[in-house]
C-alpha cells in the first residue's frame, strides 16, 4: 500500500488489500493446505539480479527527495507522468520484490507447491529504468533468482494486457527462459511491442513468444490462443517451475485497456496454468499479480484465480462483510455481487483475426516448436 504514486493515478493498491480481503471473507484463507506468510523486503543483491547499481541508487535518492525530485531522474523513467517519484520509493518496491522472492523460495525449497504475490507483476521496469507503473521488475529478479538456484528451465506465462517488455528482454538471449506473453496488439496499446517477430536472439532464438491479440478480444477467442499456443510450449520445453504475471487488465470493465474478458475467463486461465505446474513442473508454480485498474474487477479476478489455485470451488456470492471494506477503501458503492460475470458478447469478426495472429505465431515457430 505505501507503494504510491498519488490519488489521481491510475495503479490504486487498495485493489490488492481488497482482494486479499474477499479472499478472507470467503474463508479461503483458513483451507486446510493454504498458508498466508509476511513477505520482507526484497535484498538489494537480488534487486542487482536485474538492475543496474545506478538505476537502485536513483531510486533510493529520488524517494528521499520526492519534492526536489523534479526532471533530474527522467533517465531512468522516475518523474513522469506513468511513474511519479514518491516517498520511500525504495522501500515499497523492494518490499514487492521480497514478496515475489518469497513466493520463488517457497515453491523451490518449502513443502509448497504453488505460491502467489498479489503484490507483484511489476512486468516493464527493465535495467536502468522505471515503466509502466514499475519501478523493479520482480517477475525477472524471481526468475533470475531461481536460475542462480541453478535451475535451467523456467517457462514465463504473461497474461497481463500489456506486453511483458522488461521480463522477455531480460532474457532475451538466455534459452534457460521461455517467455510467453499474451496481451493486447502493441499497434494500440503500451509499450507498443510484443509483435510475433520478436522471438529472441543469439542462443535465446525462439525462445521468446508473443501473442498479440486484437483490442476486443473476448473470453472465447483468448482461451482459443491460449490453449493453442501455451500448453504445448510447456509440454514441449518441459520447465523445472512455472513463473507467471496473472495481470487482470484484459477485464471487460478496465479503464486502461480494450480486451473483453470477464473473470471467467481469468479462473480458467488460472486452471490452466495450475493443471500444466502439476503435469509438467512438479507442480511448480510461483505467481505474482500485475495489471488491473477496476479495482473490484481485480479483486473478483484474483480470488478466482486464487481459488483454482487452491482447487477450490468458491461460493459465488461476495459475502456482506466486503463491499464494506471496499466502500471504506475507495469510496463509492460496489455494483457487482458475484464473482463470476455475466457473458460479454464477441466482436463481430474478432474470432478470424485471432485465428490469423495464431497462424502467423505457428509459423514464426516452426523453426523452434511443435505447434
Ligand atoms: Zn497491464
Ligand atoms: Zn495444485
Amino acid at each position: 500500500m505505501r507503494y504510491d504514486f498519488g490519488g489521481t493515478h491510475s495503479l490504486r493498491q487498495e485493489r490488492i488489500k481488497l482482494a486479499r480481503e474477499l479472499l478472507s471473507s470467503l474463508g479461503v484463507l483458513e483451507h486446510p493446505g493454504v498458508r498466508e506468510v509476511p513477505a520482507g523486503a526484497g535484498l538489494e543483491e537480488e534487486i542487482l539480479l536485474i538492475h543496474s547499481k545506478e538505476y537502485v541508487e536513483a531510486v533510493k535518492a529520488s524517494g528521499r527527495n520526492p519534492s526536489g525530485a523534479g526532471w533530474r531522474y527522467m533517465g531512468y523513467g522516475l518523474g513522469t507522468l506513468d511513474n511519479p517519484v514518491f516517498a520511500d520509493m525504495y522501500d515499497a518496491s523492494a518490499l514487492h520484490v521480497g514478496g515475489t522472492i518469497r513466493a520463488g523460495r517457497a515453491v523451490l525449497s518449502e513443502d509448497v507447491d504453488h505460491a502467489f504475490n498479489l503484490g507483484g507483476g511489476f512486468h516493464h521496469a527493465s535495467r536502468s529504468r522505471a515503466s509502466g507503473f514499475c519501478v523493479f521488475n520482480d517477475v525477472a529478479i524471481v526468475i533470475s533468482a531461481l536460475l542462480e538456484e541453478g535451475l535451467h528451465r523456467v517457462l514465463y506465462v504473461d497474461v497481463d494486457a500489456h506486453h511483458g517488455d522488461g521480463v522477455q528482454y531480460s532474457f532475451y538471449s538466455d534459452p534457460r527462459v521461455l517467455t510467453i506473453s499474451l496481451h493486447e496488439d502493441g499497434r494500440y496499446l503500451f509499450p507498443g511491442t510484443g509483435f510475433v517477430k520478436e522471438l529472441g536472439e543469439g542462443e535465446g532464438e525462439g525462445y521468446s513468444v508473443n501473442v498479440p491479440l486484437p483490442p476486443y478480444t473476448g473470453d472465447t477467442e483468448y482461451m482459443r490462443a491460449f490453449e493453442e499456443v501455451v500448453p504445448p510450449l510447456a509440454e514441449s520445453f518441459k520447465p523445472q517451475v512455472i513463473v507467471t504475471q496473472l495481470g487482470v487488465d484484459t477485464h471487460y470493465s478496465d479503464p486502461l485497456t480494450h480486451l473483453n474478458l470477464t473473470t471467467n475467463a481469468h479462473r480458467r486461465i488460472a486452471e490452466e496454468l495450475h493443471g500444466l505446474a502439476h503435469d509438467i513442473s512438479n507442480g511448480r508454480w510461483v505467481a505474482a499479480g500485475g495489471g488491473g485498474y477496476e479495482p473490484s474487477a481485480v479483486a473478483r479476478s484474483w480470488t478466482l484465480m486464487f481459488g483454482a489455485m487452491v482447487e477450490r470451488e468458491l461460493e459465488d456470492r461476495i459475502p456482506d462483510s466486503w463491499p464494506p471494506i471496499y466502500e471504506s477503501l475507495l469510496g463509492g458503492k460496489v455494483n457487482v455481487l458475484t464473482l463470476t460475470d455475466p457473458k460479454v458478447p464477441s466482436r463481430p469478426g474478432v474470432g478470424r483475426e485471432v485465428e490469423r495472429v495464431l497462424e502467423e505465431v505457428r509459423r514464426a515457430l516452426s523453426p523452434y516448436h511443435r505447434l
